[in-house]
């Protein structure tokens, strides 16, 4: 094979694994970034080298379609819509690895050996999967389907039997890779696609970070056995990363919602109680205390210390900078401020982390969960910053709530607690918040940025 060519597919599968290496810490991830993207950059100039390609009119014409498309999408959806866009990815990966499967298979059946059958009903299983099911995905985020979680009897019974039968037609292809198999074949494909539909069906919507996460995994997984199938190495290298690094992110999600890992895989999350699954019927019961933005600051600079607990309303209004200004001059005052980030706050994970460094919020100041729960016992103000999920009580308090047994930030335990929001309507769960209506909770209600700057005003 071309030297050039395997020269830069090395170069790419360094420059992915130094990429993936960056993104382990705020400080490094933009590097990491950058890094990834010269990467895919000599990937794709080491495919063109490829001696195999004998004209490049559909090369440049599909490259076309697939840049004003990726430009489109990342001029147009807005952050706050990430995980839709995400998914949206995920279900292109999977289609591209399902339909390079059904063309190699297309052309070569009835010449394939073994191992390539094995990795081509494997790329064409997963990737069908994660087809549907990412489109699902996003169809549940986008409310296009429903976000509740769909359930029916012998559920997960039915979907391991529709996986077995599966497993059987595969196994089948591989013992008969002499011949043509198209039934076989095509059906595979066709129970694959319905698979991905039934197993995101009983997940909620506010399961789907770590769904999206998992379905990541798949997308890699099938990417990587494509580069067996076509023997092409940075494919193979590229896919095993982001399979692996897609189920490493699908487990530390479920830990920090508290879902079993195996439910993940297996779909059906079981019912929450319908009780407190719908909004306005949880079990906050007492009055809202409306405070001024003049008593929040009254509040803020007559403390020694203040945890923000920055949320997805803080991505809506793109609050970053006027945090970091109002923490600034409660700093000149004297007053100790953190930020505490939730695995999941926001709507993709790290997104709190990449809206604060944006704003140039110093990296010391940001403490994980399990860093700073414990102090907000020790805390003067905790201020919510367009957060509600991940502050809600619910999840250590109320048994049958949707997010019962999720870890929380322990806000609910300072000894006065600030909430900026525009009304009283629930977070991504869709459940009431008991912090809010606490007898040490007061909420100022308006845009957070908008509260902020008229806070910091005041403070000056
Ligand atoms: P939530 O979605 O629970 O709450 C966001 C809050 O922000 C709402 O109370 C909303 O209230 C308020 N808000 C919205 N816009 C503004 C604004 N302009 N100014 C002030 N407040 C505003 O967010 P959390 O971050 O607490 O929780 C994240 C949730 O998202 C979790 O349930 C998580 O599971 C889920 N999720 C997380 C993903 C991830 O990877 N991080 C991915 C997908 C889902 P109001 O409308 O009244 O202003």
């Amino acid at each position: 094979m071309n030297l050039q060519l395997e020269i830069l597919y090395l170069l790419a599968s360094v420059l992915f694994v130094l990429g993936l290496r960056g993104l382990t810490s705020p400080v490094t991830a933009r590097r990491g970034v950058i890094l990834a993207e010269f990467g895919m950059v000599a990937a794709v100039w080491g495919t063109l080298l490829h001696p195999a390609i004998v004209t490049f009119k559909w090369i440049i014409i599909a490259g076309a379609i697939g840049s004003a498309i990726g430009i489109a999408m990342s001029a147009l959806i807005p952050m706050t819509k990430m995980p839709e866009r995400i998914a949206l990815s995920h279900a292109f990966g999977g289609l591209a690895a399902a339909l390079v499967g059904v063309s190699h298979y297309y052309e070569h059946a009835g010449h394939l050996d073994r191992v390539t059958m094995s990795a081509l009903g494997f790329e064409m299983m997963f990737g069908a999967v994660t087809f549907t099911g990412s489109l699902m995905a996003f169809g549940k985020l986008q409310g296009v389907v429903t976000s509740r979680n769909v359930t029916y009897p012998l559920q997960n019974v039915s979907n391991m039997g529709l996986f077995a039968v599966m497993l059987t037609l595969w196994a089948a292809l591989i013992v008969n890779v002499g011949a043509p198999q198209d039934l076989m074949f095509y059906s595979l494909f066709g129970l694959a696609i319905l698979l991905g539909v039934l197993l995101i069906l009983p997940i909620g919507g506010a399961d789907m970070p770590v769904v999206i996460a998992l379905l990541n995994s798949y997308a890699g997984l099938a990417a990587s056995a494509t580069g067996f199938v076509l023997e092409n190495k940075v494919l193979i290298i590229a896919g095993a990363l982001d399979g692996a690094s897609g189920f490493i992110l699908s487990i530390v999600m479920s830990r920090a919602m508290n879902r079993s890992f195996r439910n993940v895989l297996f779909g059906a999350f079981g019912k929450p109680d319908e009780e407190h699954a719908v909004a306005g019927t949880s079990t906050a019961s007492g009055e809202v205390r409306e405070a001024s933005v003049g008593d929040a600051a009254m509040l803020l600079s007559g403390s020694a210390s203040v945890i923000v607990v920055p949320g997805y309303g803080m991505a809506v209004a793109q609050a970053q900078h006027a945090v970091r200004e109002m923490a600034e001059h409660l700093e000149k005052e004297g007053v100790r401020v953190r930020y505490a980030i939730h695995p999941v706050a926001g709507r993709m994970p790290g997104h709190m982390n990449v809206l604060l460094a944006e704003a140039d919020v110093p990296y010391d100041q940001l403490f994980e969960l399990d860093e700073i729960n414990d102090d907000f016992s020790d805390t003067d103000v905790c201020l919510v910053v367009g957060a509600n999920d991940v502050v809600n009580p619910a999840a250590k308090n109320t048994p049958g709530s949707p997010i019962y047994g999720m870890p929380v930030m322990n806000a609910d335990q300072a000894r006065s607690c600030i909430v900026l929001k525009r009304s009283m309507r629930p977070g991504f769960a869709g459940i009431e918040n008991e912090l809010f209506t606490a007898e040490n909770t007061v909420l100022v209600f308006g845009d957070a940025k908008d509260t902020l700057g008229k806070i910091t005003e005041t403070l000056a």
